[in-house]
């Protein structure tokens, strides 16, 4: 009998390391000890190496071969073991030497998925493509971006056909290619050598059956376009052009890979009265000579109602008051903007005669000089 080899030790891995610090112990070492870059007088040690550390690469990037191997030992995977042999086939390095090709390690994350979803679960043997990112505009008021809300849009998108669950028809039988296991055995050439490996079957894409009819709703797609309504959720103190990113909610992917994102990019539309500066909102108000000059309390409108403020007498016309926390709150949610509110003294469009005669009674009275006066003394 074999000796029962340690894949965990050939790589400096431990035994619960993930798959994917196995996979990058692998790459480091398999470009180590590739044995193009060994010196002369090494390159049967290095081609030994690289053969165990594939060997144990395979088994152990693979989910299915490593809990065989952590409950039987490497006896389990003894290849070649002739007919009725369980397990799987290992691999077959016979003509290793003369495919080694020199070390481009471009496609290495190829050959890695190649080595490690080879017989796994049928799901991970056709291997799916991410569907497209779907980028919405959504226009929103000032108030709702001062508040935050919840907006429900309709996109008109790729789903997954319901009626075949995607599959593209309705009807199935096991495939004969592969008598319906979902893969097949065969030789893989890459940089590193010929790999006998199994890998899903090219018929029925790894799944094990093949389509009968084709799905009615879909024509066969697997696919259909599809009207959704998502609920968009708005923080409060958003600002124009921020990207909110719905995970998931983009076209979907090929071949059951995972959905795209959904991104909303928000534009907040022009207010009637306000302008916003940061989480500072400006607003100009009129007011009245008289309020003015002898003070008032007048009611401004804010972003969430009205608030009282305070005209102190002799107000001149273009100051601006700062009312504290009344503008939008910050998106982080701990601090709030102010509301910066500019009064200008309005002139009256018509008076009385009566009204007119007390202001000529005023300017009589020549409270101070006047600017030319002042000037020209
Ligand atoms: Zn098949
Ligand atoms: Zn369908």
């Amino acid at each position: 009998m074999a000796d029962n080899k340690d894949f965990y030790k050939m790589l400096g891995v431990d035994k619960n390391a993930k798959k994917e610090d196995i996979k990058k112990a692998y790459k480091k070492l398999a470009m180590q000890y590739h044995p193009d870059r060994a010196p002369e007088d090494k390159k049967i040690a290095y081609e030994e190496k690289f053969k165990e550390i594939s060997e144990a690469a395979s088994i152990l990037g693979d989910d299915k071969k490593r809990q065989q191997y952590d409950q039987f030992g490497s006896q389990a995977f003894s290849g070649g073991a002739g007919p009725g042999a369980s397990g799987f086939e290992g691999y077959d390095f016979s003509d290793v030497m003369s495919q080694f090709r020199s070390g481009s390690f471009g496609d290495f994350d190829d050959i890695f998925d190649h080595l490690f979803g080879g017989s796994g679960s049928r799901s991970q043997s056709s291997r799916g493509r991410r569907g497209s990112d779907l980028l919405y505009k959504l226009e929103i008021t000032l108030e709702d971006a001062a508040k935050g809300t919840k907006k429900n849009i309709e996109l008109n998108k790729l789903e997954r056909c319901p009626d075949c669950h995607g599959k593209g028809a309705t009807q199935f039988e096991n495939c004969h290619h592969c008598q319906g296991s979902g893969y097949m055995k065969r030789t893989q050439r890459t940089p590193f050598g010929i790999f006998q490996q199994t890998g899903p079957c090219p018929y029925c894409h790894g799944h094990g059956e093949l389509p009968q009819d084709s799905c009615k709703a879909c024509g066969g797609e697997s696919v259909i376009r599809k009207k959704k309504k998502i609920e968009v959720n708005i923080p409060a103190g958003i600002d124009e052009n921020t990207r909110l990113r719905i995970s998931g909610e983009g076209e979907i992917g090929d071949n059951n890979g995972p959905s795209g994102d959904l991104y909303i990019q928000v534009h907040i539309s022009e207010h009637e009265y306000f302008t916003r500066k940061d989480n500072d909102l400006h607003i100009s108000i009129p007011i009245s000579f008289t309020q003015a000059v002898l003070g008032d309390e007048i009611e401004v409108p804010t972003i969430d109602g009205k608030a009282k403020l305070k005209i102190p007498p002799y107000t001149q016309t273009e100051t601006i008051f700062r009312m504290k926390h009344k503008g939008i709150p910050s998106i982080h949610g701990h601090d709030q903007g102010d509301q910066m509110v500019k009064v200008h003294i309005e002139v009256p469009k018509k008076l009385s005669k009566k009204q007119l005669d007390l202001i000529k009674q005023i300017d009589e009275e020549k409270p101070s000089k006047s600017f030319i006066e002042k000037i020209f003394g």
